[in-house]
């Protein structure tokens, strides 16, 4: 018998008395209060509707709710709602499939985990088991999760209060626009970035490195497209002094990109593949490690020392296997790369020739990052101030926004229509000019 502003009130004050938040000092938060959605638009219960620009965690890449997804947990949790890992299961089966069937041709095992820092935390424990050695190299300008080993091969800040792994050695990738090699070119800062990562490999001793773990696309960092040639350079310095190389799809994978995987759009193929969020857009909680069949051999005859309660739960594979298929049947990665290229893309590039505290839009898919900047000449980031201005703003236009740094990421659901992304633009439009 609640109003429905009372049970937003409700929603608060439980909130506020019992959640203790990620990444936050906990007084004085106001989350918002999300009750419900469907496709790209999220509400409350007592009727404020924003579109999600945000894809919550930039992870509802089939958008809310998509029935098929919905009735295939459904149909699964009538038939078995939780299963032991060391059994066999037709869902889980059929999820594992349905993910190698998009993978490289030498990848055909999948080891299922929880999320994406377990992914990492077992790709990065395949690559010291499989070639013997111990450190992994990974950028500064990353983030790859919550967890032992995988915070501290994250390069945000998020590292340094958690620095209790051993065996991690950071290094900068490409970042044009903020160039830490003086590059002026895509291609200079590739060939510099590529030489910067030799030094490093050179300098760490080759035989002590087990592998360069990387984003694809590094997502949290400001969605760095890698320059010509990066990435293909980094698989050819790993070939070079037997290194292996983990790419980190949990962001950028599964049609974020425009493509199921993002490294399918450069020159690499990797050893080890970790993912989750877009995979079944985390209606269940669900990553894995996609294996070589290399490495997998290695597990042949002896035991991987690994494993979690959840491995492959059966809800969360019957929601792969329904948002896969849903992905395939509806093309929805197709639909990420045409809008990317045909509607975000001039958007984006209309507002940088108006406003002034653009410094930089870049991406591709639905995976975009607008830069925002105090002067244009200097690249001098706008200050938090600002950014709370215009986040403040935008969803006061009715607009979830990703806000990170001095930047707006624009990751709307894969299935954004024409008329999603012209409504974005309109209210981007109006906020970026508080700040000009
Ligand atoms: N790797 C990347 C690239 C991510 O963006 C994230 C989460 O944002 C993770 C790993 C961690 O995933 P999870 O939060 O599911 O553990």
């Amino acid at each position: 018998d609640w109003e429905l502003s009372e049970l937003d009130d409700r929603a608060r004050e439980l909130d506020a008395a019992h959640v203790f938040h990620s990444w936050s000092a906990q007084a004085g938060l106001k989350p918002l209060v999300i009750a419900g959605g469907s496709g790209c638009r999220v509400w409350d219960h007592s009727g404020a509707s924003w579109l999600d620009f945000s894809s919550q965690l930039v992870n509802t890449n089939i958008g809310h709710q998509h029935p098929s997804v919905i009735s295939a947990i459904h149909e699964q949790a009538d038939l078995l709602a939780t299963v032991a890992p060391a059994t066999a299961n037709l869902a889980r089966g059929e999820a594992a499939r349905r993910i190698v069937e998009r993978a490289p041709s030498r990848h055909n095992k999948v080891f299922f985990t929880n999320g994406g820092a377990d992914a990492n935390e077992n790709a990065i424990r395949m690559a010291r088991l499989h070639t013997g050695r111990d450190k992994i190299l990974s950028t500064y300008r990353s983030y790859h999760g919550n967890t032992g080993a995988a915070i501290v091969s994250t390069g945000d800040w998020r590292r340094i209060p958690n620095e209790f792994a051993r065996g991690h050695v950071h290094f900068f990738g490409p970042y044009l626009y903020r160039s830490e090699f003086w590059a002026t070119s895509p291609e200079q800062e590739s060939e510099r970035a590529l030489r910067h990562l030799e030094r490093v490999i050179q300098s760490e001793g080759p035989t002590t490195i087990a592998a360069i773990l990387l984003e694809t696309i590094p997502g949290t960092a400001g969605v760095l497209i890698p320059p010509p040639g990066y990435l293909a350079g980094v698989r050819e310095l790993a070939d070079r002094y037997g290194i292996l190389v983990i790419t980190d799809e949990v962001m950028c994978g599964f049609g974020r990109s425009g493509r199921w995987f993002a490294f399918e759009g450069y020159d690499l193929v990797p050893d080890l593949i970790t993912f989750a969020k877009g995979v079944n857009s985390g209606y269940v909680p669900a990553g894995g490690v996609i294996i070589s069949d290399e490495i997998a051999a290695d597990f042949d005859e002896n035991v991987f020392p690994g494993g979690l309660t959840y491995s492959g739960h059966p809800l969360a594979m019957a929601a792969i296997c329904g948002a896969l298929d849903a992905m395939a049947a509806e093309g929805i990665v197709e639909n990420a790369r045409r809008i990317g290229a045909e509607a975000i893309a001039p958007g984006l590039t209309e507002l940088a020739d108006k406003h002034t505290a653009i410094g930089e839009v870049r991406g591709e898919g639905v995976f975009w990052a607008i830069e925002l900047v105090a002067d244009r000449e200097t690249r001098e980031p706008l200050p938090a101030a600002g950014m709370a201005r215009v986040k403040t703003d935008l969803l006061a236009r009715g607009l979830l926004p990703f806000v990170q740094d001095n930047r707006i990421h624009v990751v709307p659901p894969c299935i954004v229509t024409d008329d999603e992304v012209a409504e974005a633009m309109a209210a981007y439009d109006g906020a970026l000019s508080l700040v000009d």
